[in-house]
């Protein structure tokens, strides 16, 4: 019996530390005028994000770099980014490789809660290293507000009600969007596609499309002499000589290959580049269904 006893004392006590935890954390987090300070890494997680904490009161949300920086592929930190995370408590990254950056920022905000956004995603490899633009395929999009919106309940437990309620409706409009572009790319004749950045293996894998070539890997990595006589012989043999580039990167050398070869040009957006305004709410949404149009002229 006196076991039993001590058995539930001890279940209390930790119940009640557990609490506590919590509201330890919450007290920790509303501390700075009531106001959780959110930062996003680059635009799709601020899309993300803005989604999850819409009409939250006390969030206060920032895109830390600007509207167009574009992947973060080599970014470096500029002293107002610094600025920018001295005064967050939430960090929400990419992750994945995305932000090479990320370890030092760890490193240099212990208190910081960093938000890993691909956790438990699986990744694609380009020459050993994982492919970050996960987003671009509709499931991982949608795992990554699941990621965001758990991780920021845990930081933030006060609302985490009110994340989840916002987190399941914009799951919602993102599984609308998938069966929309499911449908739409079904029958598209040709499936072989040439881009400009390996942004889009993600995106290829989910509506089942082959990038036969991809021409610039990194912006401003332009393609050598040989490997440019190389594309032109692949674009050559592509039953519909199309091209996608992104309204990101300088069209010049997918201009070479279209006077080469007499290709189409055509822009894909990855969604990395948009204002941290309102219209970010559907930027993602807008932008797919935008790329589901392009494809369709492109491939018909
Ligand atoms: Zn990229």
């Amino acid at each position: 019996m006196k076991k039993l006893f001590y058995l539930l004392l001890t279940m209390l006590l930790l119940a009640t530390s557990l609490l506590a935890g919590c509201g330890n954390n919450a007290q920790e987090s509303a501390k700075k005028n009531g106001q959780l300070h959110i930062v996003t890494s680059f635009y799709p997680m601020y899309i993300a994000t803005a989604n999850i904490t819409k009409g939250v009161e006390g969030v206060q949300l920032t895109n830390m770099t600007k509207p167009q920086t574009g992947c973060l592929h080599d970014y470096q930190l500029t002293t107002d980014d610094m600025k920018t995370l001295e005064k967050a408590d939430v960090f929400v990254a990419n992750g994945a490789g995305m932000e090479s950056f990320l370890d030092k920022v760890i490193k240099e905000h212990k208190n910081l809660t960093v938000i890993d956004a691909s956790k438990d995603i699986s990744l694609l490899e380009e020459n050993g290293q994982p492919n970050p633009h996960v987003w671009l395929d509709v499931d991982n999009a949608i795992k990554q507000v699941e990621n965001i919106s758990q991780q920021l309940c845990s930081a933030d437990p006060n609302h985490a009600e009110a994340y989840k309620a916002n987190a399941a409706v914009y799951i919602g409009k993102l599984k609308e969007l998938q069966a929309d572009m499911n449908n739409e790319l079904k029958d598209i004749s040709h499936r072989d596609i040439v881009t400009f950045h390996e942004a889009f293996p993600y995106f290829a894998q989910e509506f089942n499309l082959n990038i036969i070539k991809v021409i610039e890997r990194e912006p401003g990595s332009e393609p050598s002499p040989q490997e440019l006589e190389d594309i032109i012989k692949d674009v050559n043999k592509l039953p519909t000589k199309v091209l996608f580039t992104e309204p990101q990167y300088s069209p010049t050398v997918a201009e070479t290959i279209a006077r080469e070869t007499g290709a189409h040009i055509y822009a894909l957006d990855p969604i990395v580049t948009g204002e941290a305004n309102e219209q970010a709410l559907d930027a993602y949404i807008n932008t797919m269904k935008q790329n589901v149009l392009t494809l369709k002229e492109a491939l018909k």
